[in-house]
Parts: structure tokens; C-alpha cells; sequence
């Protein structure tokens, strides 16, 4: 069972709708986003007075003061280990006193802030509402502790958090795509005001589409938890951008981890190569190896882009001053252009990582840590680590590795970037980079001393082989 998360825009469904009915939709889902963050930020100081009352209650009680005191003091005055119980039994009993008074004057046990915050935002549906509270208290509580010592301040939010809500018959949304209806039987149109929101996947690269029609398909077969795609708490959020406001779904959702022979102790490493955009080897049979994309036509491709960047920038030299703003717009445009171009190919080198990792049962993969790539100790730039990728946008790269990996239940973990280059992979000693392409040992009892190794591949046996872990 993995967890990932998808990002989908979202139209207001005008097919049914009048003109004016369109208008109200729009409307009621700005209300909400206008007033939802004040509900998330009342909850989150009505969590700290509750919290604060208890304190005070408790200073107003000289015998919980004592115990306290004696408490902390307990070693200078040498009590005894029954003393110390006893006085932490009776300390106990007095937690339950101040709660008891506490519920007393907030009139009420238990979800005092959704009663609260139900009382004031009518126009936020319950079920909105409901889900709020949990997340504002469950972050709450986590920080509690903290919050309390003072170290942390409770959260505050502002305009245009997300609008969480849950797959059931309350749900005030329902998503359609074309024959595609998401919840469909399940929402009663009856339970007040519902929202129709069109998917749309544009492009669709990450295959979000199917996903959605994996969900319908679960839920339509009711497969059990670990075998279906099952929605988690999910939310749609409002984004201004230039004048306009966009709808986003933030779907995250369960899926099942394809049972594949897949053996967690075989690690594929993955280097940024020189010689390749991608290299890839195992810690364990040493012929299993590869490199995923070509040189020449990458560095083709983006050859392309810079020259293209380069000839509008003289332009502007040229012909600057008046309607520079005009000219600028080719730039972006271009370097819009750019950025997709970079996104594609991320997507085409993640899936075929995770093609190679199952196609040779790799559970594992290795990822070099983002922080440091191509850089040493000092920060300066490796001479051994002029990658094809470098500039590149490696942190996208990753993301869509670890998800993918996610999908087929393969683990992915981040070594330490320090010395694959310099490291022989085969007996561990160092080496040398004698070029840009090859790799010498320099140990005279390794079986590789002296040979001409692929250097791309020697660091991608090395990130494979490494335990030094860091955290992402
Ligand atoms: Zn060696």
C-alpha cells in the first residue's frame, strides 16, 4: 500500500446550468474560500484556550501547585520512591478535577471547536467543516507539546488554503469526465447545495486519468483496502494567477502495491552520468547494467534551446528601450517551452528507471542526495561531476521516481554523494578518474587493478552498494 498525491484542474460544470446558476456556483465556492481560513484560524486558538484554561485552572489550585513543586524538587528533598508515586497518583486524580471544571465552563466534553466554528460559518457546508476541525486539530495536537513550553507558536492561515473533504454520501462535490462520474450514487443531490466540477487532465502526463477511472473502477468492484484504489481525505483549492482563479482537485489517494517478485535487498543505483544522461548498476550481479538516454541527441536538444535563447536576448540588446515588455513575452514564452521540454524528459527517464528496477526485480532504488550533487566538501564544483543533467532540474526528477516507485511498491532511498567517483566499486579502496569516461583502481590486490572501467558506471555501483544514508 502506497500513498500518493495528484494535482487536477478543475472547471465548474456549466452544462446544466443557466447563466445566473453558474454565476452562484462560482460564487458559493469563492464564499467559502474567503471564510474558511478564519474558521482554520479559530479553531486554532480556540485548541490553545483550551489548553490555557487548563493551566490557569490549575494555578488556581494551591495543592497542584504544591505537587508540582515538590515534584521538581524531589531529589534536594530526597523523597522516596513511594512519596514520589503517591504525589504523582494524587496529581493525577486533580488532572481529572481541572477537566471536569474546564468542561463545565465550556459547557461541553468533547469537539468544542467544530460546535464553535459550526455556530459561526453557516455558510461553510458540515462536512467541509468537519474535516477542517479534524486537520487544524490533529496538526494542533501534534505541535502541542511545544506550543505549550512555548517553543512553537499555534499555526495561523491565511486565504486560499485547501478546502478539505471526504468520499462519502455527504460529499458536496462531485468530479465528472465526459462518461466519467466520480461518486455518482453515492451524493444525494437533495442534502443541500452539491458542486459539479469537470476534470481536466490537459496533457494528462501523469496519467491522472487513469488513476480517476482506477478509483471509479474500485469502487464500482467494492475491492478491499490493499487491492483498490481508495480516496483519502482530499481537497480542492482555489489558485488567483494573473487576474483569473483556478480550480485545483488535490486528490491523495491509496493504491495497491502491485505483488511483483521483487527482492528489497537488490539495489538499483542511479547516477547522474557523464558519459549518459541516466547510468544505472546493481549492488549485486555485475553485469547487470545500463544507461537510459543518449548523449548527443540531449545535449542536441538543448542545444537548441540555448541558441534560440541566446538570438532573442541580442534582439533585446539591439533593439531595447520601447516595448521592451513586448519583447520579453517571446522569452517567456520560450522558456516555457523549455520547462516542458525538461518536464518530458524527466517523465520519460523516471519510467524507465522504474522499467528497469522491475524488470530486473530491483526493490530498491538509490538516488545520490540533491544537496550536494556535483559538489565536494567545500562546495566547489567537481571536476569528475560535469553532468549531462547538471542545471538540471534534478529535484523533479526525483519526485517522479519516488511516485512511480511508489505505484510498483519499490523503495527508494538517498546514499550520501560523497566519493562514488573516486571509489572503486568492485573492492571499495580508492581510485582514479583517469578521464571523463574511465576509471582506474588503485589497489593492487583488487581483481579490476588496472583495467579501464566505465566511470559512469563504477559511481552508479557505488550509490547501489552505499549504506551511508541521508534523509531527503
Ligand atoms: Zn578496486
Amino acid at each position: 500500500m502506497a500513498t500518493i498525491t495528484r494535482k487536477i484542474e478543475l472547471y465548474i460544470d456549466k452544462s446544466n446550468l443557466t447563466d445566473d446558476e453558474y454565476k452562484a456556483q462560482w460564487q458559493y465556492i469563492r464564499q467559502i474560500d474567503n471564510t474558511l481560513f478564519l474558521a482554520a484560524n479559530r479553531i486554532s486558538s480556540h485548541c490553545l484556550l483550551n489548553d490555557e484554561l487548563e493551566i490557569r485552572l490549575k494555578l488556581q489550585m494551591p495543592e497542584y501547585c504544591e505537587i508540582e513543586k515538590s515534584l521538581r524538587n524531589s531529589k534536594k528533598n530526597k523523597l522516596s520512591k513511594e512519596e514520589i508515586s503517591e504525589l504523582k497518583l494524587r496529581r493525577k486524580e486533580l488532572d481529572a478535577v481541572v477537566k471536569r471544571q474546564k468542561e463545565e465552563f465550556l459547557k461541553t466534553s468533547q469537539n468544542s471547536t467544530y460546535q464553535l466554528v459550526a455556530y459561526e460559518f453557516t455558510n461553510i457546508p458540515t462536512e467541509i467543516l468537519t474535516n477542517l476541525n479534524n486537520d487544524i486539530v490533529g496538526k494542533y495536537g501534534k505541535a502541542r507539546l511545544d506550543i505549550i513550553k512555548g517553543i512553537k507558536s499555534p499555526s495561523t492561515y491565511k486565504k486560499g488554503i485547501p478546502i478539505p473533504f471526504s468520499v462519502n454520501k455527504k460529499s458536496p462535490f462531485v468530479f465528472i469526465d465526459g462518461d466519467l462520474e466520480w461518486f455518482k450514487g453515492k451524493t444525494k443531490e437533495t442534502t443541500g447545495k452539491i458542486l459539479r466540477f469537470k476534470l481536466h487532465f490537459g496533457k494528462d502526463k501523469s496519467n491522472n486519468r487513469a488513476i480517476v477511472e482506477r478509483l471509479v473502477e474500485s469502487a464500482k468492484l467494492g475491492k478491499k483496502k490493499g487491492e483498490a484504489y481508495i480516496v483519502n481525505n482530499s481537497s480542492i483549492q482555489l489558485v488567483e494567477k494573473e487576474n483569473t482563479t483556478k480550480i485545483f482537485l488535490l486528490l491523495s489517494l491509496d493504491i495497491p502495491t502491485t505483488k511483483r517478485a521483487l527482492d528489497s535487498n537488490l539495489v538499483m543505483g542511479i547516477d547522474l552520468g557523464i558519459n549518459y544522461p541516466i547510468y544505472y548498476a546493481t549492488n549485486g550481479n555485475a553485469y547487470i547494467k545500463g544507461h537510459i538516454g543518449d548523449r548527443d541527441s540531449f545535449l542536441n536538444e538543448r542545444m537548441v534551446f540555448q541558441r534560440r535563447f541566446r538570438e532573442l536576448q541580442r534582439l533585446q540588446c539591439t533593439q531595447g528601450g520601447r516595448g521592451r515588455l513586448k519583447k520579453l513575452a517571446p522569452l517567456e514564452k520560450l522558456r516555457e517551452k523549455e520547462r516542458n521540454w525538461v518536464r518530458t524528459k524527466n517523465h520519460i527517464f523516471s519510467r524507465e528507471i522504474i522499467k528497469c528496477a522491475l524488470k530486473i526485480g530491483a526493490g530498491t532504488i538509490h538516488l545520490e542526495k540533491l544537496k550536494n550533487i556535483g559538489k565536494d566538501k567545500d562546495g566547489n564544483i567537481e571536476d569528475s561531476k560535469k553532468y549531462i543533467l547538471r542545471n538540471w532540474s534534478y529535484h523533479e526528477l526525483q519526485e517522479m521516481i519516488e511516485y512511480k516507485a511508489a505505484m510498483e511498491g519499490i523503495t527508494v532511498k538517498y546514499v550520501n554523494p560523497a566519493y562514488t567517483s573516486q571509489t572503486c566499486s568492485c573492492c571499495g579502496n580508492r581510485g582514479e578518474r583517469i578521464s571523463q569516461s574511465v576509471f582506474k583502481c588503485l589497489c593492487p590486490e583488487c581483481s579490476e587493478y588496472g583495467k579501464e572501467v566505465n566511470a559512469d558506471y563504477n559511481a552508479a555501483r557505488n550509490i547501489a552498494k552505499s549504506e551511508i544514508f541521508v534523509k531527503k
